[in-house]
């Protein structure tokens, strides 16, 4: 018998795609995808973790000596978590975990902060800490980054500790405020596809690593703190004010970026899903040319999908591999599945996974 499960999502970005090391906005939704946690507390100070998903039976750490920079593999993640909750005072003594999980991994639905999350809202449950979500979140990402070591922001934690169903989740990522904007393709008679290209390309984190530094750079001969603070409507000025084209087009991306995220909230809360497949398409295009994280995978979903009528397509998540998102009337859904599929093939490529995607729950207890 076990004290009680848990489920928290994976999750999709809709639009807001590099912008959330930038003090920007991002519009991600939760997944119907989940990871599942089976926990018994304990408190002798023993953490007892087990994953149907991961090789190798039970591990068992002794949560006292928990530090950043361990054993490294998939442990990290929740060992992380609990971490981070004694790092920040809270007594939480041990636990036995189980985890089964629908999330593709390493697809860039966010598998990690799934388990993240879910650890960190039982572990919660259970030691009746009361953490609200945006604790959860930012607890999460601090186990991510500091103990995982991976720099990562706060968008995927976020999304899947404080996602509701049937809407994408507006967040600010320089002052955490959030906003839930309707988000249901079904009703409007569309269907959002994510399509998972199943590759990563090796040089992913070093460009990342690129790309941010890239960003402070333009930042800084601008004179703000974070490239959110060019407005839209200065973009022009602030671009001739840079000599160097790289900065230029990092700098023209982020801040296009920020204003599609703006456009597609006033589209979904006017009714108009459809309208916001051209922003999508727009996204990918700065993605590609400007920001140049793209790769020939993504490329050929979104052009595939495109010239098969779909209403607007764009990679999703970090780049250089990992899933699009491709925005369909309900009808030529179909149509525009078997296009890409077909392109793939004539490329004798490897054929993406792709899955009708629904705006879904957060972060919940099951019992
Ligand atoms: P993403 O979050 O996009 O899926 P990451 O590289 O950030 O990709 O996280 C994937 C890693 O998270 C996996 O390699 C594994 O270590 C860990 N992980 C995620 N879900 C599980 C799970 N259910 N069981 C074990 N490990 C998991
Ligand atoms: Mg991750």
């Amino acid at each position: 018998m076990s004290d009680g499960v848990w489920a928290a999502p994976g999750r999709v970005n809709l639009i807001g795609e590099h912008t959330d090391y930038n003090d920007g906005f991002v519009m991600p939704f939760a997944l119907p995808h989940t990871t599942v946690a089976t926990v018994t507390r304990r408190d002798d100070g023993w953490l007892r973790l087990h994953s149907a998903d991961a090789e190798g039976g039970p591990v068992e750490l002794r949560v006292g000596d928990l530090r950043p920079g361990g054993p490294g593999g998939w442990t990290d993640y929740p060992a992380g978590v609990v971490w981070a909750l004694r790092e920040a005072g809270h007594a939480v003594d041990g636990a036995d975990i189980h985890y089964e999980s629908t999330v593709p991994t390493g697809a860039g639905l966010s598998s990690s902060a799934a388990l993240e999350v879910v650890t960190a809202l039982a572990l919660s449950d259970l030691y009746e800490l009361g953490l609200d979500r945006g604790s959860i979140a930012r607890l999460c990402r601090r186990a991510e980054n500091v103990y995982v070591g991976a720099p990562t922001g706060i968008m995927d934690q976020t999304a899947s500790a404080c996602c509701t169903e049937g809407h994408a989740l507006y967040l600010d990522t320089r002052d955490l405020t959030r906003r839930q904007i309707p988000f249901d393709p079904a009703a409007h008679g569309l269907r959002l596809l994510v399509m998972d290209t199943r590759v990563t390309h090796a040089h992913s984190e070093g460009e990342y690593g690129k790309r941010r530094t890239g960003c402070e750079a333009g930042a800084a001969a601008l004179g703000v703190n974070a490239l959110r603070d060019i407005a839209y409507d200065a973009l022009d000025t602030a671009l001739a004010r840079l000599d160097d084209g790289e900065l230029r087009r990092l700098v023209r991306h982020v801040v296009t970026e920020n204003h599609r995220v703006e456009r597609a909230i006033m589209h979904l809360e006017a009714d108009e899903a459809e309208l916001i497949g051209p922003v999508l398409s727009e996204g990918h295009v700065s993605l590609r040319d400007d920001f140049r994280v793209s790769c020939p995978e993504l490329d050929l979903v979104v052009d595939s999908a495109l010239a098969a009528g779909a209403l607007g397509a764009r990679m999703t998540g970090g780049g250089f591999g990992g899933s699009a998102v491709v925005l369909t009337r309900t009808s030529s859904a179909d149509r525009v599945s078997k296009a890409v599929l077909e392109a793939f093939a004539a490329q004798s490529r490897i054929a993406p996974r792709i899955f009708t995607a629904t705006a879904a729950a957060g972060a919940r207890r099951l019992s």
